[in-house]
């Protein structure tokens, strides 16, 4: 939890009080469907702590938490899409965060589609 605060939306995804389509559950770190998906695979990748907001307080406080939710990522990706995909961290409210409870946006499937690459 945030010391004081409200706890975040995920973190009351991560104690049980709002359901979510879980994709993996680990000590430190949970995974779930976005509700609002944007690619046929959308999860969200997101410490059970939601102590740091976004992740460049995450970078500098715990690089290893860092780097275990890429590795979860990484291990969901090659379990629902052919193993490629994009990770994105919205960062700040004009990037389009609005969830202040440091999440990796895991788009994958299809994304080939209309492609002109
Ligand atoms: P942000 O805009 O902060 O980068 O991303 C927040 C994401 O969380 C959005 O894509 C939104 O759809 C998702 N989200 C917000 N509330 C919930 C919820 O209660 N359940 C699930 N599964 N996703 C949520």
């Amino acid at each position: 939890m945030s010391g004081t605060a409200e706890p975040t939306v995920f973190e009351r995804i991560a104690a049980g009080e709002i359901p979510a389509r879980m994709v993996l559950e680990t000590e430190r770190i949970i995974a779930f469907h976005d509700i609002a998906p944007q690619a046929p695979v959308h999860v969200i990748v997101t410490p059970r702590d939601g102590r740091h907001r976004d992740v460049v307080e995450l970078a500098a406080a715990d690089p290893e938490l860092l780097a275990e939710l890429v590795g979860a990522a990484k291990r969901i990706a090659d379990e629902l899409t052919d193993g490629e995909f994009r990770l994105i961290f919205n960062t700040g409210p004009a990037a389009g965060q609005t969830v202040f409870h440091v999440h990796a946006h895991l788009l994958g499937g299809g994304l080939r589609e209309g492609s002109l690459a």
